[in-house]
């Protein structure tokens, strides 16, 4: 991602959001039979952030994931081999895109499935390559970032997640993808463009694999594992996911998450979850590490910066994103 704009909350007219309330207020039937036992307990699974770290760290073990580059290509890899070891099925869509400046990036999608017979659908996603520059440095600004946090961290988390569903079955089918290429978007200098982002993901809505995929809705995670990261309520989100927001947070606040989870706007960030809410209907939202009083940015000191390596990550932030997305997959999945 992208750019932020926090200008337009500022300057256009206030959109009223229709909520929409999906609350169980059926009033009980009545009944001469027994009532039957309440259902049981869905058992959660427990987050592992240990792990969830140690893939952050794999991947930075490899370098630099910038596309076109062998780095880039062994991570691919490791990815893939992973995710196979864990789902019931991967896919991997190759293709090539061409950047704002014209270079042709050839691209790895990685789709890994669970339950791929099953209607139900979760979509789970992130990017796994990393920006080629540093342009939010005041050094080295031409260098590769490492992007621990962005996106290291997203799927280190979900790296995790698909671990646990390999061990813990679920009855929903989740898709767990890793887009390509979505950081070699313009720097400042350059325009702004906010389509020369998520090139992975603009690919894979428009070259759909598996054919026809559609799901209930889906969650992206970007920028998910720094310390005291805090994730605002993104725009698009709110726009186009409104419920997938309100179980998302009401699940992270309800386990005790509420000083990562905050109820508070944070602006219209183009990145990969645009694509699937306004190409495919998917409602989609994005848990995304914003700072709004970081006057520079509005994402935090690191973004963009060589700062961005596995100093900044926290297993705290790991566990609380990856705990919330158990509780929502476990708990209220496909509702
Ligand atoms: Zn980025």
């Amino acid at each position: 991602m992208k750019f932020r704009s926090l200008f337009l909350i500022v300057h256009l007219p206030l959109v009223i959001f229709l909520v929409l309330f999906t609350g169980c207020n059926q009033p009980a039937k009545e009944s001469q039979t027994p009532a039957p036992a309440a259902a049981p307990t869905v058992a959660v699974p427990v987050f592992n952030a240990d792990s969830a770290y140690d893939f952050v760290k794999t991947q930075c073990d490899f370098g630099p994931r910038v596309p076109n580059t062998k780095q880039h290509d062994a991570c691919a890899e490791f990815l893939i081999r992973k995710m196979s070891s864990y789902g019931d099925t991967v896919l991997v869509q190759k293709g090539q895109v061409t950047t704002f400046n014209n270079i042709k990036l050839n691209i790895q999608n990685i789709i890994c499935r669970f339950n791929p017979g099953t209607q139900n659908r979760i979509l789970l996603f992130a990017h796994w390559d990393t920006r080629p520059w540093a342009d939010q440095d005041t050094e080295r600004k031409d260098e590769p970032i490492m992007g621990a946090d962005d996106a290291g961290s997203g799927v280190g988390v979900l790296m995790e997640i698909a671990r646990i569903l390999s061990k813990e079955k679920i009855a929903t089918g989740v898709d767990i993808v890793f887009f390509d290429a979505e950081d070699y978007g313009t720097r400042r200098e350059d325009g702004a463009d906010n389509d020369s982002y998520a090139l992975g993901t603009q690919y894979w809505c428009k070259n759909l694999m598996p054919e026809n995929y559609t799901a209930n809705y889906g969650i992206l995670l970007d920028m998910v594992g720094a310390r005291n990261a805090t994730f605002h309520i993104e725009g698009y989100s709110k726009q186009y996911a409104s419920f997938v927001v309100d179980k998302v947070w009401g699940e992270a606040n309800r386990i005790g998450f509420s000083s990562h989870f905050l109820y508070a706007d944070g602006g219209f960030i183009t990145d990969d979850h645009v694509y699937p809410n306004q190409i495919l209907n998917i409602p989609c939202i994005d848990i995304i590490n914003t700072n709004p009083s970081n006057p520079r940015s509005g994402f935090p000191d690191h973004w963009h910066t060589h700062r961005d390596n596995m100093d900044v990550i926290d297993r705290n932030t790991l566990r609380a994103v990856g705990q919330t997305l158990l509780e929502v997959l476990f708990a209220s999945a496909g509702t």
